[in-house]
């Protein structure tokens, strides 16, 4: 950690991972996730496979990656295997490390098994569990490419609403929007962009399909755009001309569970604590059996990661840290609302990212 040689993009994200793993308890730690690797080296490739240790780090990627890694890495040793279970076995032997740490939810079991194999008598320990979080906290870059991020999408879909009314189909205005993100400099979707009208917006993660938008539809637009990697989040419930009265109050409670669950986030929360904000809000309105999902989760390079928000999770919110929060209301057949933002965990409180006004929109008819 004070060697420089295995800091391959800054020496406070190795040593999270020693901040969680004892050092002395493995030779050599083995990297499959493509983020994580991105993360800890620097290398943006879509294949290859990080062994660290404190004071060392070599990237192993096929040919295809071995100018690209050099470039992006250059504190990491770059080899270059042929076949990645050889390339694996041959770095492990060259290290002398038997005892391995691994990344067991980054790996299929099918290769899992061929590395087994392949390492004789090495013990192959999985790390499940023991890096959580470990992207969480964001520093000053990885905050200003996320606002990056949420300044393209911002702009890509403040420009566009004046225009949208009855008429347009789904795909369509999923499609203008991700032209244009990628037109402002977005460099793919954070994910498949959501645009669902109706009773397909009672379905969460609806895919947009043919279905045009009528007088009286509510629309549920989730979406985002990548800039250096960092991903933006973000859902805005609108209605086409006149919304029911039903619609009407649950809006009101979305968004009120959305206010308190902002209000409540600070460093030392934990994602149950604030799940449970917006969760009881919505319950206590009678809509409980009609939230289905978790209230948040962490963005960054990738766009659901740690901490996440859900009743499920102990995961603490520290300062730096970037999560939503986005409690939604389904009625099956009928219609959905979720409200989306981003915020940057403080010490005492938080800041809100994303900036597109989440008051009910009426779009025309
Ligand atoms: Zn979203
Ligand atoms: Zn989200």
């Amino acid at each position: 950690m004070t060697d420089d040689k295995a800091t391959a993009v800054g020496g406070n994200r190795i040593e999270r991972v020693y901040e969680r793993i004892d050092p002395e308890e493995f030779d050599a730690l083995l990297f499959f996730d493509m983020r994580n690797i991105r993360y800890l080296t620097g290398f943006t490739g879509s294949d290859g496979v990080l062994l660290l240790r404190p004071d060392r780090g070599a990237l192993l990627v096929d040919g295809r990656y071995i100018t690209q890694a050099a470039e992006q890495s250059p504190h990491c040793e770059v080899v270059r295997y042929a076949d990645k279970v050889s390339g694996i076995a041959a770095a492990l032997t060259e290290w002398e490390a038997r005892r391995v740490g691994f990344e067991a939810s980054a790996l299929t079991v099918e290769l899992y098994e061929r590395i087994r194999e392949r390492v004789g008598t090495a013990r192959l320990t999985s790390l499940d569990g023991r890096l959580s979080c470990l992207r969480g906290r964001k520093d000053a870059e990885e905050i200003s490419s996320i606002r990056r991020a949420i300044d393209i999408a911002t702009e890509t879909l403040t420009a566009l609403l004046p225009f949208l009314n009855a008429g347009w189909s789904e795909r369509e205005i999923a499609l203008e929007l991700d032209c244009r993100m990628r037109a402002l400099g977005s460099e793919e979707n954070s994910f498949p962009t959501i645009v669902a009208s109706g009773p397909n917006a009672a379905l969460p993660h609806a895919r947009p399909g043919n279905r045009v938008l009528a007088a009286g539809d509510p629309v549920i637009i989730d979406f985002g755009a990548v800039y250096r990697g960092y991903r933006s989040d973000e859902t805005c419930s609108l209605v086409v001309g006149r919304p029911d009265g039903e619609y009407l109050k649950a809006y009101a409670v979305v968004k009120e569970a959305h206010d308190r669950a902002i209000a409540a986030v600070r460093a030392g929360v934990s994602g149950r604590e604030i799940d449970g904000v917006a969760r009881r809000h919505i319950e206590e309105r009678g809509y409980g059996p009609y939230f289905t999902h978790g209230t948040g989760h962490g963005v960054g390079l990738d766009v659901h990661e740690d901490p996440r928000l859900s009743p499920l999770s102990d995961q603490i919110l520290a300062p730096g840290m970037v999560v939503t929060v986005e409690p939604g209301i389904y009625l099956p057949g009928r219609w959905g609302i979720r409200i989306e933002d981003m915020v940057l965990v403080g010490e005492d409180g938080c800041e809100v990212l994303t900036r597109i006004p989440k008051e009910l929109r009426i779009i025309g008819s």
